[in-house]
Order: C-alpha cells, then sequence, then structure tokens
C-alpha cells in the first residue's frame, strides 16, 4: 500500500472507530459488537506500525496507554481553577440565593443545577478541536500533566465533532470530573483484594490513583469515565449565554455531560432538586456528595465575580453524611491470607441510605481501644462513599460492656493457635500457623489468583471443597491432583474437572516472580517479588540468602528482608519448597547473558541520575559483567557511580573514602 492510501485507510479507521466509541461511552447505543470494535482497532494499528509517521496524537491507537518513564509535568492553568463553596443545609443554601440576588440587585434569576460527583477534576485543551493537555486541578494554579491518563477515557473525545451551527473555538479548555462507577471500584477493590495489594478507601482514591498512573496502559483497564461541567478558555465568548447553553453545545461537540443536569426557573426549584438527588443518591451508579448551584447566565456571573477561593456565582449543597446508630451485637475476629487479625463488629442489622447494615470493619485493634466499643454498645454507623461501613463513635455504652472491656484473642478463632504480635510498632496480629485452614483457604486463593500462578478456574467454592475434603493440606498439594479428586466436588462435570487440571499443569511453568508473590510471604508484594526474582533467578538461591544480602539490594528493605530470610528459614517452608520441586515445579526467571566478568567481585552503588542510561540498567549492565550491586555504602563497596542530584550515599563514599566513579568513567571502565 502507498502512503497516500494508507493515510486515507487510517482517517478513516480512526474516525469510524471514534463514532463507535461516542456512541458506545456518550450515548450508551453501541451499534457493533466489542468484537467488531476490536478487528477496526487492530486494522488501524496494523496500519500505524507500517507507517508510524502517520499516527496522529489523535489516533484512537492511543487510547491503549503508553509506559511513561518520568512523573508527571506541571501545566499552568491559563484561567484559575477556582474550588466551591459548600452548603450543608437548605437554609445555608437560601442565605448564599439572597447573597447572590442582592448582589445581582433584585434581577431575575435562573439557576443551572447539576451533580456534584465525587471524583478529580481535569482540565482539557483542545487546539483546532484536537485534545492537547489534559492537566490535575493542582492547586488551582498550576496542576499535573495527565494527558497520557486522560486518553485512554474513552468517553473524553480524542477529536471534537463539528457540528454545524455551533461553531469550534480555535482554543478551547472545558473542565470536568474523572471518576469511577461504584461497580467498577468495587470490581478493581477485589481485585486488588485477591491480588494482595492494598485496597483503595472510596471511589474518588482509586480514580485520583488511577489518573496520576505513569503506565496509562494500566489506567485503560480502570474504565474511568469523565463528564464536562465548566469552562476554562474559550476564545470566541460570544459562542453562548448560559450555563446551560454551555452543557448543550459541549454535548454537540461531542463531550459526555450528565444527562441529570437541569435548568430551575427559580429557588424553589433548586431546593427540590436538591431533595429529589438526595433521597436518590443511591440510584446513581457513581458516588455524588451533592449538587452544584450555578446562576445560569453567564453575564450574571460575570458581574457575581469570584472571591480568593471560589465563584461567588456558584455553590456546592452538600448531602448530609450517612449515619444511623445501632447496636452492636458482637465484636468478631476475622484471620486473613497473611493470618492478620481484623477485628469486625457485627450489628443490629439497619437501614442506612438505602442498604441494611450488618457489620462494620474496625480496621485493627487499636482502633477497637481508640473507640471504646464492646458488644452491646450503641454506635454511630456510617456509610461515607467507602463500600464497608464504619463506626463513627460509641453513643451510648451497655451497662454490662463497660464492665468488660475488648480483648485481643490470645487464639486464632479458626484454628485456636497461638496469637503473635509482629515487632517493629506494627499493630498486627497474626496467627501463624501455616496450616490454619483460614489461612490456607485465603492463601490458596491467593496463590491461585491472576497476578500470581493465575490458574483458571481455582475459585473460592473449590478452594473451600478441597480444604474441606482434605484433599490439598498445603499449595504444593494441588500439583498432585487428579481428575477423579476434583469430579468429587460439587458441580464438577469431566470437561470442568479437565480444564482445571490443565490449568494446574501450565502454571508449573509460571515465572519464579509469580510464585513468590503467590507464596504469600509477608511484606512480599508483586514489585518486591520482581525485585527478588530478577537478582536471583533461581529459588534455590533465593532460599540461601541471608536478610544482609537481601538488603543489599535496590527497593528491598529491612523488614521485607527479615520476612523473606525468616520464611525460607523455618523447617515447614523447606519441606514445602521440596514438595514443590517434587511435583515439578522449579521457577525460574528469564537470566541475562552474562558479557564478561571485568568487574568480577567489584561492589558498585549508583546514586543520582544517570545521563545516557536508567540506574537499572547500569546496574545490570555491572552485573552482567560479574560486579556486584548493592543499595547502601559501606566499607565492602568498591565504587560508588556518583550522576545528577546524588542522594546522601554520595557523602557517605566521601566520608568512607570509596572511589567515586563519573558515569563517563564508568562508561570507560566497562568499555576497557
Ligand atoms: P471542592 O473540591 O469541594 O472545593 O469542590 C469543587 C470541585 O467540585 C470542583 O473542583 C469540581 O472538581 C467538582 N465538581 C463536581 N461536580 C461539579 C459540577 N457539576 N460543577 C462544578 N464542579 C463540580
Ligand atoms: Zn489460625
Amino acid at each position: 500500500m502507498d502512503k497516500k492510501l494508507a493515510q486515507k485507510k487510517i482517517t478513516q479507521l480512526s474516525d469510524e472507530l471514534e463514532a463507535h466509541n461516542y456512541r458506545y461511552y456518550v450515548l450508551a447505543e453501541p451499534t457493533v459488537s466489542d468484537k467488531e470494535y476490536d478487528d477496526l482497532l487492530k486494522a488501524l494499528i496494523d496500519l500505524e506500525q507500517q507507517f508510524p509517521e502517520l499516527v496522529s496524537p489523535a489516533s484512537p491507537s492511543q487510547r491503549v496507554g503508553v509506559k511513561m518513564e518520568a512523573t508527571a509535568e506541571t501545566v499552568t492553568h491559563a484561567v484559575k481553577m477556582y474550588s466551591l463553596d459548600n452548603t450543608y443545609s437548605i437554609e445555608e443554601l437560601r442565605e448564599w440565593h439572597n447573597r447572590v440576588l442582592k448582589g445581582l440587585s433584585g434581577d431575575a434569576i435562573e439557576y443551572a443545577v447539576e451533580l456534584k460527583v465525587d471524583g478529580v477534576s481535569v482540565a482539557l485543551t483542545y487546539n483546532n478541536g484536537v485534545l492537547a493537555v489534559g492537566a490535575t486541578r493542582g492547586d488551582g494554579h498550576n496542576g499535573e500533566d495527565i494527558t497520557h491518563n486522560v486518553k485512554t477515557i474513552n468517553s473524553i473525545p480524542l477529536k471534537l465533532k463539528k457540528k454545524s451551527g455551533v461553531p469550534l473555538p480555535e482554543n478551547l479548555e472545558v473542565r470536568g470530573e474523572i471518576f469511577m462507577d461504584k461497580s467498577d471500584f468495587e470490581a478493581l477493590n477485589d481485585q486488588r483484594r485477591d491480588e494482595g495489594l492494598s485496597v483503595f478507601a472510596n471511589a474518588r482514591n482509586a480514580t485520583s490513583g488511577s489518573v496520576k498512573l505513569l503506565d496509562s496502559r494500566e489506567t485503560a483497564r480502570r474504565n474511568l469515565k469523565c463528564f464536562i461541567h465548566s469552562f476554562g478558555r474559550i476564545d470566541d465568548d460570544k459562542l453562548f449565554e448560559t450555563q446551560s447553553e454551555f452543557l448543550k453545545t459541549s454535548a454537540s461537540w461531542g463531550f459526555y455531560v450528565d444527562p441529570r443536569s437541569q435548568v430551575c426557573p427559580d429557588f424553589d426549584a433548586v431546593v427540590a432538586y436538591c431533595q429529589k438527588h438526595q433521597e436518590s443518591r443511591e440510584d446513581i451508579p457513581y458516588e455524588v456528595d451533592g449538587v452544584v448551584i450555578k446562576v445560569n447566565s453567564l453575564s450574571q456571573q460575570q458581574s457575581l465575580g469570584h472571591t480568593l477561593k471560589s465563584p461567588r456565582w456558584a455553590v456546592a449543597y452538600k448531602f448530609p453524611a450517612q449515619q444511623v446508630t445501632t447496636r452492636v451485637n458482637a465484636i468478631t475476629v476475622q484471620v486473613g491470607r497473611t493470618g492478620v487479625l481484623t477485628p469486625v463488629a457485627e450489628l443490629e442489622p439497619v437501614p442506612c441510605a438505602g442498604v441494611m447494615i450488618a457489620r462494620a470493619t474496625l480496621h485493627n485493634f487499636e482502633e477497637v481501644q481508640r473507640l471504646g466499643v464492646n458488644a452491646g454498645d450503641r454506635v454511630l454507623v456510617e456509610r461515607a462513599g467507602d463500600v464497608i461501613p464504619k463506626i463513627i463513635k460509641v453513643v451510648e455504652h451497655s451497662v454490662t460492656g463497660l464492665k468488660k472491656t475488648f480483648k485481643v484473642p490470645r487464639q486464632c478463632p479458626e484454628c485456636g493457635s497461638t496469637i503473635v504480635r509482629e515487632k517493629d510498632g506494627e499493630v498486627a496480629y497474626r496467627c501463624i500457623n501455616p496450616s490454619c485452614p483460614k489461612v490456607m483457604e485465603r492463601g490458596l486463593l491467593h496463590f491461585a489468583s491472576r497476578g500470581a500462578m493465575d490458574i483458571e478456574g481455582m475459585g473460592e467454592a473449590v478452594v473451600v471443597q478441597l480444604l474441606e475434603k482434605g484433599l490439598v493440606r498445603d499449595l504444593a498439594d494441588i500439583y498432585g491432583l487428579t481428575r477423579e479428586d476434583l469430579l468429587t466436588l460439587d458441580l464438577f462435570k469431566d470437561k470442568k474437572a479437565d480444564k482445571l487440571i490443565a490449568a494446574i499443569k501450565s502454571s508449573q511453568q509460571q515465572p519464579l516472580s509469580r510464585f513468590l508473590f503467590g507464596l504469600g510471604i509477608a511484606h512480599v508484594g508483586q514489585k518486591a517479588a520482581g525485585t527478588l526474582a530478577a537478582e536471583f533467578k533461581a529459588l534455590k538461591e533465593i532460599q540461601k540468602a541471608s536478610a544482609e544480602d537481601l538488603e543489599a539490594l535496590p527497593e528491598i528493605g529491612g523488614v521485607i528482608a527479615k520476612s523473606v530470610e525468616t520464611f525460607f528459614k523455618l523447617k515447614s517452608t523447606r519441606e514445602l519448597m521440596r514438595k514443590f520441586m517434587k511435583a515439578g515445579l522449579n521457577p525460574v526467571e528469564m537470566v541475562e547473558e552474562p558479557l564478561g566478568d571485568s568487574l568480577a567481585h567489584k561492589r558498585f552503588v549508583f546514586t543520582g541520575e544517570l545521563e545516557t542510561m536508567s540506574r537499572r540498567d547500569a546496574a545490570a549492565l555491572a552485573k552482567r559483567l560479574g560486579g556486584k550491586v548493592s543499595s547502601s555504602v559501606s566499607g565492602k563497596t568498591d565504587y560508588v557511580v556518583v550522576g545528577r542530584d546524588p542522594g546522601s550515599k554520595f557523602q557517605t563514599a566521601q566520608k568512607l573514602g570509596v572511589q567515586i566513579l563519573t558515569e563517563q568513567q564508568f562508561k570507560e571502565m566497562i568499555d576497557g
């Protein structure tokens, strides 16, 4: 295909894809299947790979995301991004309305009312209708450049539609809110829990974390949405006269605008809107924490102006927090995957904002103490965006409850073994019995989870039965499972059994990093597991490593090092590892070919930013030449390679008289 034809096809495919995108994400009226969409996208990406010079920044292929190397750049907002004043009752709202009336000397006022989504504000700049920059609010003057992540949000157009009637301004900056549906938020947290990652407290935190990721391929997976509610700069200020016209125009350009926004002819209608949505907030698929009320006329807005912090022509009406009081029936203790005990309040079921609440998390035992809560007490419970309700305070102690205080159990509620408390000021209490049934259950699920050994079909129902029937007593046992074993489980037929056996078998080839993560060693997350695997390559090398060896690695701190050492020293661990080997597991990590031995036995430390390569690459090079790399300087260090803005390691090196190399000297050493 020649270039001209390729350009034509690329444009055609891009337009078609964006049109499907708009129908799916903004109008919610798709006209093609996911498969058809994916095929079109693939065709586009193939063409773009053949003609890389034809890739436009607004190509739908950009929506799949990229991995950024550096941290975000600062963007200065052309027009300050204000925050909003809050009101917490209809009376307060009325006072605001009276101030507006006064400010406009009694002119008639129409209000534009919109829901206040609990998300992250974003400013989107379009030049000639093409998305150029996406930025966070930051401090109102300067925000962070999050363009790479913004492009992955399907309801944000990469190119604006040129509708007849409403001309596109050359320069346009609109503002909106990025958010996550409640269901997507819960799914994300479920997945993170499976992977042993920390969960987000609420959808807003999850959104905020997602838009700041360096790797926007991950952002693309999080189903973020965005609606437009305001504008910053528009070249042509005669395009519309009211906020509601702005919203209508925005929609015609292809933006997603909240369909619940509306115009209120008077203040009574505003009150009715607030009350209606306060009652129905549970039915809205995303978190809404109030209503934003804006004076509709832009010229009236202008004459009211701003205070230092916020516009005088707009205000937020915040919904009251969703709180109720109820009785604590009991405080129970849950055992998690790593054996950590978590106290949970079992509540007298009570309706709160449309759902029944029967449990509240107490996070940890110090929280129980801080609240002074006990069975029988009446407590104030809140659901504030979070999925799991929490206890705010005790409102009335029960008479009997006062006499006895809640005690941390000495024994595991599931297996009866003695509970230990970790040192180093950790608040966690753990059951350290590796064959505790609850720890086993959670641990097995984790081992099989997507981020670890990825054994499809090994879900909760299967795991619980395998343990109950005694078919599995430790992690290695799953590799001895037969088809006949599986056929004894509920709902298992030939096909399902074969599939699971195949999944178990293929997991034997998983790399060391996944295996290590799957073992569920305390404090060893995906990242630490990756570092360990990359360094040691083979399981038996890690087993031999001392805490000191481990701590010398970049990104491995003392707590992790100690935890790994302790884990592999345990007799039970050694037996388990032998069992894995016997079952045919010998997990390894891809090995980088050695290049020579010119740096044999030399210990390097890197500090500061290198010019021509990343520190990771430099360290890898040193290792491939036989050198060793540590994260801290000691008397044993041979060379400290110093880049731009070096850290305290530089001073330590000078103090200890360790030889210092510039990047150039290091490169000469390698080449020589
Ligand atoms: P606050 O952060 O409490 O000062 O509230 C101001 C923020 O509310 C703005 O920066 C927006 O990000 C957000 N917001 C949510 N929905 C709207 C809306 N419909 N109109 C204006 N701002 C909104
Ligand atoms: Zn236990």
